[in-house]
């Protein structure tokens, strides 16, 4: 099978948002008047970002998934995305199975796949994705200002107690891995939150790296600090039994993979954000405030400073 053969045969499916899609030199994509792109990135090399025999339908999911999780952050409306992909061989039960989950999700958010690029070498799997947005509207990480309170979506640290399980350093019930391998191999991008906050929130971030980390983003961006409350952060009932070990509360603190959202909004702005999460049937949780300085500060539940240091995941480190 020959790379054009590969292209239309799995990659190939009708793009009904798109002015020119695959098939010419360069795609053409029309943005709505008003409008500006936002543009993200991210490459999931194997051996980094997940294990070589991790089901083919899950990483087609989350290739596309942690691309959405940047729009969604941004405010913006995902519309587009290209895939670059390098494959070892032309596995064609593999490839049958990778985009069948990545073209599931790109479908649910009516994202079209207008381009990219097929290669044989190391499996490494890299999307380029395109979202549209009122130019005054996005997201950005530098509005935070004191007096703002902190929310996040979902819940925290489950991707990575997976993780801490599948790599021996701490046991799992069944059940409670059950639940947090759903988030590690599935996570759910929260776009109807990102385009909700619009005019709302006034920053915001996908926790990739930790909450920590990707709260330290917004704080170094804003200029600003923040005061956390431990006690307030949002665990699952699979995290609840670990929360109180270290390793349960370096998960939750510093924990990747988790793909919710970190935004702050001013505190008027409350009741509407509460609203919003019974609207989409979402855990909102408010973990504490924007204040004067720079860096974060968390508390534990007898007022206790915490010195977690920003521990989140870095590549280069
Ligand atoms: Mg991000």
């Amino acid at each position: 099978m020959n790379e054009f053969d590969l292209i239309r045969k799995y990659f190939t499916r009708p793009a009904p948002n798109t002015l020119l899609g695959i098939g010419d030199d360069a795609a053409l994509l029309q943005v709505g008047t008003g409008n500006v792109l936002a543009v993200s990135s991210d490459m999931l090399v194997s051996g980094t970002h997940f294990l070589p025999d991790t089901d083919p339908f899950l990483l087609g999911h989350k290739t596309l998934a942690v691309n959405l999780s940047d729009i969604a952050a941004m405010g913006a409306t995902p519309r587009w995305a290209t895939l670059a992909i390098a494959l070892p061989e032309a596995d064609e039960a593999w490839l049958e199975k990778f985009s069948a989950g990545f073209f599931a999700l790109a479908q649910q958010h009516g994202v079209d796949l207008v381009g990219g690029d097929t290669t044989r070498g190391p499996l490494n799997l890299c999307v380029t994705i395109f979202g549209e947005v009122p130019a005054q509207q996005a997201l950005r990480r530098s509005g935070a200002q004191p007096g703002d309170e902190v929310w996040v979506s979902g819940t925290l640290g489950d991707a990575a107690l997976a993780l801490a399980h599948l790599q021996g350093r701490i046991e799992l019930s069944g059940e409670e891995l059950a639940t947090c391998a759903q988030v590690l191999h599935q996570p759910q991008p929260r776009v109807a939150l990102g385009l909700a906050l619009r005019g709302i929130a006034s920053s915001a971030i996908d926790i990739s790296d930790g909450l920590l980390a990707d709260l330290g983003h917004i704080l170094e961006a804003s200029r600003a600090g923040a005061q956390i409350d431990l006690a307030s952060l949002p665990v699952s009932l699979a995290m609840q039994p670990h929360a109180a070990t270290p390793p349960g509360m370096q998960c939750i603190l510093s924990g990747g993979d988790d793909y919710e959202l970190c935004f702050t909004a001013p505190g008027a702005r409350h009741a509407e954000i509460t609203a919003i999460g019974s609207r989409l049937s979402l855990r909102l949780s408010c973990i504490g405030n924007i204040v004067a300085g720079n860096g974060c500060i968390v508390h534990d539940a007898a007022g206790n400073q915490l010195n977690p240091g920003s521990g989140g995941y870095e590549h280069f480190r």
